[in-house]
């Protein structure tokens, strides 16, 4: 039996955004249709697994950073992804038991797959909603349900804004998010560039033949998203300058990844 067979006939299914990261990261959590773009965006640039699994990495690190020296007890996290252990509330969860998460990602896998996001500890609360970024009073509503909008809240972005086209206004969605988060919340942010290694543009490129829209961001626009924010130290870097220390296995061997080879801006910062 081929790969393809297990997609039922008349789905009608195309690739997918988070099935191919899902693929990206070693996952199985994908399609033939997935595979067949993967491949040829494996092509276009050779980086996208190192790319994948270091922005998974930053994301751990940062929430790290957040729940263990910021304190930070509450995260939105859009954009989330298809569960891959571990998920970002058992990295908060180990740090505070009590923390409460609320993930949010428009692609009905993730929908389906969400129950492994709801096994917190007894003490802390998961929640999932099925919603775009792009309705960001939604998500907002629905999170009010789980999280204390007077107790600092972490907003993750992670590897998300750039599947936003310019015409969407990613950067007012942001600032409409952060809006309504007290002072002392966050924002943790990862954007692909081709800032580090021009290939980036091909994979672009790649899904764009597909009918996937990505549009990579230099750093000064990746920056922007940052407007008002106070950058927590490195500031806006490749993915794995961002605090390598907070790794769980300790830091990485210097030299084992390469800046041109993560494809991501990665940030922290602060609302004053
Ligand atoms: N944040 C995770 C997953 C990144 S993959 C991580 O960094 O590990 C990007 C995710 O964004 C996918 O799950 C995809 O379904 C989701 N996504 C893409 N466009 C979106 C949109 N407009 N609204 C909400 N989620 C979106």
């Amino acid at each position: 039996m081929s790969d393809e067979t297990v997609v039922p006939e008349g789905l009608g299914i195309r690739p997918h955004t988070a099935r191919l990261y899902d693929y990206f990261l070693g996952g199985k959590t994908n399609y033939g249709v997935d595979r067949k773009l993967a491949g040829e965006s494996l092509r276009a640039y050779p980086n996208a697994m190192v790319a994948a699994r270091q922005n998974r990495a930053f994301m751990h690190r940062a929430v790290r950073h957040l729940a263990r020296e910021l304190g930070i007890r509450q995260f939105l996290d859009i954009g989330t992804g298809i569960p891959t252990a571990p998920n970002l509330h058992q990295v908060a969860q180990q740090e505070h038991a009590d923390a409460r998460i609320v993930y949010s990602d428009n692609d009905p896998i993730v929908l389906a797959h969400a129950r492994a996001l709801m096994t917190g500890t007894v003490e802390g609360a998961t929640d999932y909603i099925e919603a775009d970024v792009r309705d960001p009073d939604l998500i907002l509503e629905h999170a009010g349900k789980t999280l204390d909008f007077d107790q600092p809240i972490a907003l993750s972005l992670i590897a998300l804004l750039h599947f936003l086209p310019d015409s969407d206004a990613p950067g007012a969605i942001v600032t409409r998010l952060l809006e309504e988060l007290p002072g002392g919340s966050a924002l943790a942010l990862s954007h692909a560039t081709a800032d580090l290694d021009p290939d980036m543009q091909l994979l672009a490129d790649a899904y764009a033949a597909r009918g996937l829209e990505v549009r990579p961001r230099t750093h000064e626009e990746s920056l922007r998203f940052f407007d008002g924010l106070t950058m927590v130290e490195p500031g806006l870097v490749a993915s794995c300058d961002w605090r390598p220390e907070l790794e769980d296995d300790g830091p990485q061997l210097p030299g084992m990844v390469d800046r041109s080879e993560v494809g991501v801006w990665a940030g922290l910062a602060i609302k004053p």
